[in-house]
């Protein structure tokens, strides 16, 4: 079976990463390292997150300082919530993070709590792996505020911050409709702050450090495609997809599908940009969860859109018609282009719903699929109009597998022999939704 290899870059800061991320960090470790301890007050560490420009890592990149001044304004006493359900199927950091350095994640809880005034604190997260590490976690050293593990089922929407709020209440873990926000109105109508676990991670980071720091300057990324293992890293926001792709593998990609599903599908023509926000946003496309696949030489982009689209179509939660009826059409418009057999109705059709469909749907999923056609459509011309006559040998070769050949395997830890006995003694509770 294929395992992801954890790459840490030579010569360069890996802060989330740390020194021995094959390792699960137990609190000796953590508070060796000065996590905990340093006290920095929330005024200052909130200038210190603005000033670093933290933005969060779980997909939608909003600035944190905004979103943690919200929640400590709003009105009542608000609720933080470490989000650690990892929807995408190409993505592993999230998972990574809660199973090695649990520590480092509820250190940044712990202090967003302090920042917004919080009085009670959530990890919500589907991976079992991940939930016995955290409650070992827990188990090792009091937080000192009430922390609740919430479990849910993993789904791709089931991270998304409305979700997150309806799943912690009681109820499924599916969007709702906008106004409210969450920092508005959210954990029983408390101002709530739903921040990704890297965001935190980097945030007990900045408490922790003195004058400029490398916190906020790296981003965990997990790189997949072409039969290379799949890698997790982090690396600067300065290093360019080519310099990434020659992190995975040797050879030159067909094309680069970013964000996880988000980003779109790219092509070569952007291998020399960096992952810096302002020049991916220029280039119509986003870093999203970090995960970016540099499809080989046996992958079409016709068919990987068709097969992300088919996984979006089946994981929609179906509560809004227009991506119901939207993700099905694309799906199977795609389908039928990576079969040889769309007409040039069915690819006028594709142009058009890729421009109307984004922004009609309650999350963004119904966007990351219009996103999907649309790129493969404007940044693959060629390759799209060879398909209206036939399949190519990729395409015939590999149907749509609703997303399989997409996954990525998380790396999976070592335990600390502390870790393993509080893990196994969490075990039988394990099974709960919530609690
Ligand atoms: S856009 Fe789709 S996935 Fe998102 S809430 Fe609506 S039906 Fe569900």
């Amino acid at each position: 079976m294929t395992v992801t290899v954890i790459h840490t870059p030579s010569g360069g800061p890996a802060p989330v990463l740390g020194p021995s991320p094959d390792r699960v960090e137990d609190l000796a470790s953590y508070l060796a390292r000065g996590g905990y301890r340093t006290q920095v007050e929330p005024e200052e560490l909130l200038a210190r997150v603005e000033a670093a420009g933290l933005r969060g890592h779980g997909g939608a990149g909003f600035p944190t300082a905004v979103k943690l001044r919200a929640v400590r304004d709003g009105a009542g006493t608000p609720v933080v919530v470490a989000n650690g359900e990892e929807g995408e199927p190409g993505s592993v950091k999230d998972r990574w993070l809660l199973r090695a350095r649990p520590h480092l994640v509820l250190d940044g809880l712990l202090r967003a709590a302090r920042i917004t005034g919080a009085d009670r604190a959530y990890v919500y997260l589907s991976d079992h792996a991940a939930e016995r590490s955290v409650r070992a976690a827990l188990a090792e050293r009091e937080p000192g505020l009430a922390v609740e593990v919430v479990r849910t089922e993993p789904a791709y929407v089931a991270g998304e911050e409305s979700a997150v709020v309806r799943r912690i209440d009681g109820g499924p873990a599916l969007p709702t409709a906008k106004p409210p926000r969450v920092f508005e109105r959210g954990v029983g109508g408390a101002p709530t702050l739903v921040a990704n676990v890297e965001t935190l991670a980097r945030t007990a980071l900045l408490a922790a450090s003195t004058g400029r720091s490398g916190a906020a300057q790296t981003v965990l990324l997990t790189l997949s495609g072409g039969r290379g293992a799949p890698v997790l890293t982090e690396r600067r926001y300065d290093t360019t997809l080519r310099q990434l792709c020659a992190t995975h593998r040797r050879d030159e990609p067909s094309a680069v599908l970013m964000g996880g599903l988000f980003g779109g599908l790219l092509p070569l023509t952007v291998l020399d940009l960096p992952l810096e926000r302002s020049r991916l946003a220029e280039a119509g496309t986003g870093l999203g969860c970090g995960a970016i696949r540099f499809l080989g030489p046996d992958e079409c982009p016709v068919s990987v859109a068709a097969d992300a689209v088919d996984h979006l179509t089946a994981e929609s939660s179906r509560q809004c018609g227009v991506c119901v009826s939207g993700t099905r059409a694309l799906r199977d418009t795609l389908a039928a282009l990576a079969e040889g057999r769309c007409d040039a109705d069915g690819l006028a059709n594709l142009a058009r719903w890729a421009q109307g469909l984004p922004g009609r749907g309650a999350c963004a999923l119904l966007d990351a699929a219009a996103r999907l056609a649309s790129t493969l459509v404007s940044g693959f011309p060629e390759l799209v109009d060879d398909h209206r006559r036939a399949p190519c040998q990729a395409c015939a070769a590999t149907p749509p597998e609703a997303g399989r050949r997409l996954r990525v395997p998380v790396p999976m830890p070592v335990a600390t022999a502390a870790a393993s006995a509080v893990a196994n003694l969490a075990r039988p509770c394990a099974s709960a939704g919530v609690g």
